[in-house]
């Protein structure tokens, strides 16, 4: 395998990773090498994961984005880690250390879900917020991706997916859940052959009734939605046969907690999706508020595959998947517009505002750094992923807007909501 002998030991040994002993191994480096903890937590025990769950409270975004140094671990080597922004949708970004070599607990951990469909490292269509330019696809031969244009969704160029896919017989179609669904949409309505594809594997946008219908319109075509998030923490994947989100505690530490911290315990009962690293020593984030929520639907043994552990009806997301639009009624979700770049470390805060199809003005709350040629280069990218046609503008503010409930909002329309 092209991942090394510690990928392949991974993907082997994944159900059966022993979740609380790793837990344990990173809570007692943390003690010892990250100041964070080690100052807050001085001369604590923990030696099982409900000790860890009594004495350790909750962190959220802004705890790490307040000390980023204090949660770095004094005894790493920095080389070994690559710092990563993640921003979008929650308007701040946040910086993070990740271990270089997270690609082996990484793939492991997905390929092993994947493989549930089918999956077994066949080539795979991914059609996510890329922006391919001058052609209409890329290849990467590591991870064995066809990359596709997720800004382009006309006829013509669902047809080349489609022409594409059958010709180089690629079984997976791996994306964002608004393009799968647009796509299975497009087969159906041509009554198109499908005999190749094997499976959608959808991702990062709340997942609905209707979409799920159409994905069970295609037969012979399975679909499996995961929950991921960029701290890289939680890992649950829906299983269609029961309806259910199967946490995965090999992958990393999951808890449901209410505000207090305490344990969301009763069916049915809405909790925030809380994740420990068991793998990222260099700067671990515990105990962790990911500022996404879940339903509660106990703890136990699928009947229809088999998983074990925590389970949840629905997952309800920051990812929401807003919409902004073109004047010509196509649209870019605001997760697509995440922009994973040097820019989010010049801005302290982003927000988009629509107060018509084919105008969108980006709110910025300047950070360091932050001059006239970084607001341009933002723009620069926002419009690129726009129509050419669509207006965007960018306009420095000092706060925010917040809905009536106090929290964040990522979009926010200033009309009424286009048919879709
Ligand atoms: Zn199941």
């Amino acid at each position: 395998m092209i991942f090394g002998p510690r990928y392949a030991s991974r993907f082997r040994g994944y159900w059966k990773t022993d979740s609380e002993s790793r837990l344990l191994a990173v809570v007692e480096s943390a003690l010892r090498d990250v100041p964070f903890y080690a100052q807050r937590y001085k001369g604590i025990r923990i030696t099982s994961a409900a000790d860890f769950k009594a004495a350790f409270s909750t962190i959220d975004k802004d705890v790490v984005l307040g000390d980023y140094e204090a949660f770095t671990s004094t005894a790493i080597d920095r080389s070994r880690y690559d710092e990563c922004t993640t921003g979008g949708t929650s308007g701040k970004p946040l910086r993070l250390l990740l271990p270089r070599d997270r690609y082996v607990h990484e793939y492991a951990a997905l390929h092993r879900m994947w493989s549930k469909v089918g999956y077994r490292f066949s080539p795979r269509a991914v059609v996510r917020n890329e922006r391919i330019v001058g052609r209409d696809f890329i290849i990467n031969p590591i991870l064995r991706e066809y990359v596709f244009d997720g800004f382009r969704s006309s006829e013509e160029y669902l047809e080349r997916i489609y022409e594409v896919m059958k010709h180089r017989n690629i079984g997976f179609y791996h994306g964002y859940t608004s393009n799968a669904h647009e796509f299975a949409r497009f087969l159906l309505r041509r009554g198109l052959d499908h005999s190749f594809l094997k499976a959608f594997i959808t991702t990062s946008e709340n997942f609905y009734p209707h979409q799920k219908a159409v994905f069970d319109a295609l037969p012979g075509v399975k679909h499996m939605n995961f929950y991921g998030h960029s701290e890289k923490l939680v890992l649950a994947e829906y299983c269609s046969a029961s309806g259910l989100y199967h946490f995965h505690q090999q992958y990393g530490f999951c808890e449901l907690l209410d505000e207090f911290d305490r344990d969301v315990v009763s069916i049915g009962e809405v909790g925030e999706i809380v994740g420990s690293t068991l793998y990222n020593v260099g700067m671990p984030l515990l105990r962790y508020r990911t500022g996404d929520y879940a339903r509660y639907a106990g703890v136990g043994q699928c009947a229809h595959c088999g998983h074990q552990g925590m389970s949840a009806t629905e997952i309800l997301g920051r990812w929401a998947g807003d919409r902004v639009y073109n004047a010509d009624g196509s649209y870019v979700t605001t997760t697509a517009l995440n922009l994973h770049s040097d820019l989010y470390a010049r801005i302290a805060g982003l927000q988009y505002v629509q107060s018509q199809p084919g105008e969108l003005l980006v709110r910025v709350i300047p950070g360091s750094g932050y001059d006239s040629s970084v607001a341009e280069r933002l723009r620069a990218v926002v419009a690129a992923k726009m129509a050419s046609a669509t207006s965007v503008s960018v306009e420095e503010v000092r706060e925010l807007e917040k809905s009536a409930n106090g929290k964040f909002l990522l979009s926010i329309s200033r009309r009424d909501k286009v048919a879709s």
